[in-house]
C-alpha cells in the first residue's frame, strides 16, 4: 500500500530518543522532564480510595465536577478570575490532549498559528493535522524575550490563534505582566484566539507571579488555557489536565473532546479534587523547585557551563560553548556516550534547528540525582 503521510516531517521525539539513550547507557535522566521521586503517598491512597469507593465508570464527558469546582476555586484564588466548573472547565488527558483539541476545534486549512521559537513539540503537528499553516517567530538566546512589534509584523488576516507558553519550556523564561498587556493591545480589535499553555503555572521563581492569561479580562475572552497536574502534583504518568476558556469557546472545544477522548481517568480525578482542597499542597511548589534550581546551578558555578536566566518551569539550559564548537544534538549524544548524562538538544525545538549550543537539563530531580549530575558537569 501507499501512503501519502499527514506528517510526514515528524520523527521520533528527542524526548523518547534522549531518554531510551540515557535507558540504554544507564546514565542520568536530566532529558525527558519527570520527577525522579514519588508523588506524595496521600495522594496515592487518595486514589485508592477513589478505586475502592466505586469510581471506576466513565467519569462525565467534561470532567468530575468535584474537580472541576476545585480547579475553579483555585484560579479564583491565585488570579481573580472567575470560570463556570459546569461551561468553562474541561478536564482532559494531559495538556497534550488539551492542546491538541483547542487547535482541532478552530483551525481550519490555511488558517495561520503563531508560535515562538523554540516551542514545545506538540504545536506544530496538531496545528498541521488541521490543514493550519504554522507561523514561527525565533525567539534569541540567551534571553529567549518576545518583541512585540515583531509579533505584530506577523498577523495576517489569515492569522487564527497565537500560541503562548508560560513559563517556557524549554527556555525557562517567563512572561511579564508588560507582556501579556502588549499581547492584550496587539489581538484588540480581532478574531484571534490564544492558546496559552500554562503547564508550569507553580512553577515561578524568585517572587515572581504567574501572570496567567486568565487575569486580563481582554485576554480571557479569546484564550484557552491549559494545565497539567503531571506537573504540579509529580505525576506525569497519570495524563490529567485540564482546559479553561469562555463558554463560547468551550462549547465548541467540547464537541472534538467529547469524539477525542469523551472522558478521562475517573478515580484520579476524583483523588485530585480532594488533594486540592489544600492550597499550600500547589503553593509550595515554586519554593521546591526554586531550591532545586539553585543547588543545580551552586554546585555548577565553577564549571565551563554558562547559566541561561531560569525565571521557571524545572528546566535549566546551560550555553556549552567554551568547551567545545560541536553541534548540540553531537555533545547531547556525547555527554551520555561518554559521561553517563542525558539533556536535551535546545535546536531540536529551534526555526530550522538553530543551534544556540545550549542544552536542557530537568532538575526535578532528589537531591543525590542533581549532585551526582553536577559532578559530571564539573569534570566537563
Ligand atoms: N506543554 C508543555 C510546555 C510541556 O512541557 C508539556 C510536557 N509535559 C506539555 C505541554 C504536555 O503536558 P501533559 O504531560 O500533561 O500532556
Ligand atoms: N514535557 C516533557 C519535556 O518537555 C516531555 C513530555 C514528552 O515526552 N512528550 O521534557
Amino acid at each position: 500500500m501507499n501512503h501519502n503521510s499527514k506528517l510526514p516531517n515528524v520523527k521520533t521525539s528527542v524526548f523518547t530518543i534522549m531518554s531510551d539513550l540515557a535507558y540504554k547507557h544507564n546514565a542520568i535522566n536530566l532529558s525527558q522532564g519527570f520527577p525522579d521521586f514519588e508523588c506524595d503517598t496521600q495522594l496515592q491512597q487518595m486514589v485508592t480510595k477513589a478505586m475502592e469507593s466505586g469510581c471506576n465508570q466513565y467519569a462525565p464527558m467534561e470532567g468530575a465536577m468535584e474537580l472541576r469546582k476545585e480547579i475553579s476555586k483555585k484560579i479564583e484564588l491565585l488570579h481573580n478570575s472567575f470560570y463556570n466548573p459546569k461551561d468553562e472547565i474541561t478536564v482532559t488527558a494531559g495538556a497534550t490532549q488539551a492542546i491538541f483539541t483547542a487547535i482541532s476545534a478552530f483551525v481550519r486549512h490555511n488558517d495561520e498559528v503563531i508560535i515562538f521559537k523554540p516551542a514545545y513539540d506538540c504545536y506544530e503537528p496538531s496545528i498541521e493535522l488541521n490543514g493550519g499553516k504554522v507561523v514561527p517567530i525565533q525567539l534569541e538566546a540567551p534571553y529567549f524575550k518576545t518583541d512585540w512589534n515583531i509579533v505584530k509584523q506577523h498577523i495576517s488576516s489569515k492569522t487564527k490563534m497565537i500560541v503562548i507558553n508560560n513559563p517556557h519550556n524549554p527556555s525557562g523564561t517567563i512572561f511579564s505582566e508588560e507582556d501579556l498587556l502588549e499581547l492584550q493591545k496587539v489581538t484588540e480589535g480581532t478574531n484571534i484566539l490564544i492558546l496559552s499553555d500554562e503547564v508550569y503555572e507553580h512553577i515561578v521563581f524568585d517572587g515572581a507571579t504567574h501572570q496567567s492569561v486568565s487575569r486580563f479580562p481582554d485576554l480571557k475572552k479569546r484564550s484557552f488555557v491549559t494545565a497539567s497536574f503531571g506537573k504540579t502534583f509529580h505525576v506525569t504518568g497519570w495524563k490529567i489536565g485540564y482546559c479553561c476558556a469562555p463558554k463560547e469557546l468551550m462549547d465548541e472545544f467540547r464537541k472534538v473532546h467529547e469524539f477525542n477522548v469523551f472522558s478521562c481517568h475517573h478515580p484520579t480525578q476524583i483523588a485530585l479534587a480532594e488533594y486540592m482542597k489544600e492550597p499550600s499542597r500547589y503553593l509550595e511548589l515554586n519554593q521546591f523547585y526554586q531550591e532545586k534550581r539553585d543547588l543545580f546551578l551552586s554546585l555548577i558555578k565553577n564549571s565551563k557551563f554558562k547559566f541561561i536566566p531560569c525565571q521557571g518551569t524545572y528546566f535549566q539550559g546551560l550555553d556549552y560553548s567554551e568547551i567545545t564548537n560541536e553541534s548540540d544534538v553531537d555533545f547531547a549524544i556525547k555527554l551520555v556516550l561518554e559521561h553517563g548524562l542525558a539533556s536535551i538538544p535546545i535546536s531540536e525545538f529551534n526555526v530550522n534547528n538553530l543551534d544556540n549550543k545550549i542544552l536542557r537539563f530537568c532538575f526535578a530531580k532528589k537531591e543525590e540525582t542533581i549532585k551526582r549530575a553536577a559532578e559530571i558537569l564539573n569534570r566537563i
